[in-house]
């Protein structure tokens, strides 16, 4: 099962959305020099159909994105709910993960975007012009485009 131990709506993970962004808990990754130590402990509430439903309930009119922060414990299950908020909402998904390689058989289309690549503390985040890590954007047809650039436009 997944936890998560906050949430906010931000501007700034998915470039020209308005995004719900979950922080999921748990995170098997061992980055060095980890900017959020506390989303490596088991701890939170679960993320599920319910606890997602009363999301959309209080936040659904005001978002265009749900981005799950996170869930490399469980890649599978994030793609579950992914698959459910596709189902069930008008609003596009996104996951950031922080793993290097998506896992195997790992299937992108319940998404519109995907983070992919760990924290390296001297290669900076995605707004970093040396950044390891990358942000996709995944056609119906499942091939990802890289809009990482976009970070590093001026207007976003
Ligand atoms: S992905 Fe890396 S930086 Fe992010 S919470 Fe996990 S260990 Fe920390």
């Amino acid at each position: 099962m997944l936890k998560y131990y906050n949430y906010d709506i931000v501007f700034q993970e998915i470039p020209d959305e308005v995004t719900l962004a979950v922080n999921i808990t748990g995170c098997p990754n061992n980055c060095p020099g980890c900017h959020s130590a506390h989303l490596r402990q088991d701890i939170g509430d679960p993320l599920d159909e319910r606890s997602i439903s009363a999301l959309f309930d209080r936040y659904g009119a005001d978002i265009t994105c749900f981005c799950f922060m996170g869930g490399d414990a469980n890649p599978y299950e994030v793609m579950r709910l992914a698959l459910f908020i596709k189902k069930r909402y008008a609003v596009k998904t996104a996951w950031y993960s922080g793993a290097e390689v998506f896992p195997e058989n790992f299937n992108t289309s319940p998404f519109d975007f995907v983070k992919i690549g760990n924290y390296v503390e001297e290669l900076g985040g995605l707004k970093s012009p040396t950044t390891n890590q990358r942000l996709y954007c995944v056609a119906a047809d499942g091939s990802m485009t890289d809009i990482t650039y976009k970070f590093r436009q001026k207007h976003f």
